[in-house]
């Protein structure tokens, strides 16, 4: 059986200090806490058979705290976008860093490359309503998407257990649509998992933390970590041999409530499967793309944006 591997995105999660602004020091997290054995923090370095949990950077070498438009270019295409604007970029891609996504992103790179993949998360009828009319406030992801042209999942996807909404239980769809039922957290784990029975490479994004950890919210912190705990216990309790999963960050920020904003903090590198081992050089969020498809899939490419 061929490698599969499943990269889940959180948006705005480093690795904190242990001290009363880091809700992972409060939040219980069975799952997690039985997978590495302590809480997730700074000081955390785990390499095991199955298991890495690392902390890397997210700052590049560009002055400045780390942003979600530069972030996730790296994360989503393997470039230093820092490094091509000069500046770490908030929010949206801006149409340099869409020329980047265009050239190669993860969608469109797997699709050249035949490996099958999937974007997991599901968009509300809203965006399809409006499609095309401001793509100024589309995320990296979307864009990663639109240049491998891709179809978008639906709401009726997520009817058929086919996607993963970005909020993982189909809350924020409540006021929206009586269409879709909500779940519980550890069957949209459930869910993101048997993505893998029809694709080789599953990407799913969430940006609650980054939403939360903006708020300074402790008590909504806590139940977003227990909640992605219960989500990622759905995602493993079936989960097959040859399905490795990959998660990590674009920037800190819920780590810390310190601040409402971004942080400098290293970020989680965490994979749990058989490849474990083979992405322990990794040290900082822009090599995270050619090592996926060089370990999971056997492919190795130039890494230089000049080569393509
Ligand atoms: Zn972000």
């Amino acid at each position: 059986m061929g490698n599969k591997l499943i990269f889940i995105f959180l948006d705005g999660v480093g690795l904190g200090r242990k001290t009363d602004s880091n809700p992972f020091l409060k939040a219980s997290m069975p799952t997690l806490f039985t997978l590495i054995g302590e809480r997730l923090s700074e000081t955390t370095n785990i390499l095991e058979q199955n298991l890495l949990v690392k902390g890397i950077d997210a700052c590049l070498g560009v002055d400045g705290v780390p942003q979600s438009a530069t972030g996730q270019t790296c994360l989503f295409t393997g470039f230093n976008a820092q490094a091509i604007l000069g500046h770490h970029l908030m929010a949206y891609p801006n149409d340099e860093l869409i020329r980047v996504i265009n050239k190669r992103s993860i969608f469109k790179y797997a699709k050249e490359k035949h490996v099958n993949s999937i974007f997991a998360n599901s968009y509300s009828d809203g965006f399809f309503k409006s499609f095309g009319q401001d793509s100024t406030s589309y995320s990296v992801t979307t864009h990663c998407v639109l240049a491998a042209q891709l179809r978008f999942n639906s709401v009726n996807d997520l009817l058929r257990n086919k996607a993963v909404h970005w909020d993982i239980t189909n809350k924020t769809l409540q006021n929206l649509s009586d269409r879709v039922p909500l779940i519980s957290p550890f069957e949209a784990g459930q869910n993101l998992n048997n993505l893998t029975n029809d694709y080789d490479l599953v990407v799913y994004e969430c940006f609650l933390p980054d939403l939360i950890g903006h708020k300074r919210d402790m008590g909504k912190s806590i139940s977003f970590l227990e909640m992605f705990d219960e989500f990622l216990g759905g995602v493993m309790i079936d989960k097959s041999p040859n399905v490795n999963v990959l998660i990590s960050s674009d920037h800190g920020n819920i780590e810390d409530l310190s601040t409402g904003g971004h942080t400098k903090n290293l970020v989680p590198l965490m994979v749990i499967g058989n490849l474990a081992k083979d992405f322990v050089s990794i040290n900082s969020i822009d090599e995270i793309f050619n090592a996926i498809f060089l370990n999971a899939f056997g492919i190795n490419d130039c890494g230089n944006i000049s080569c393509i």
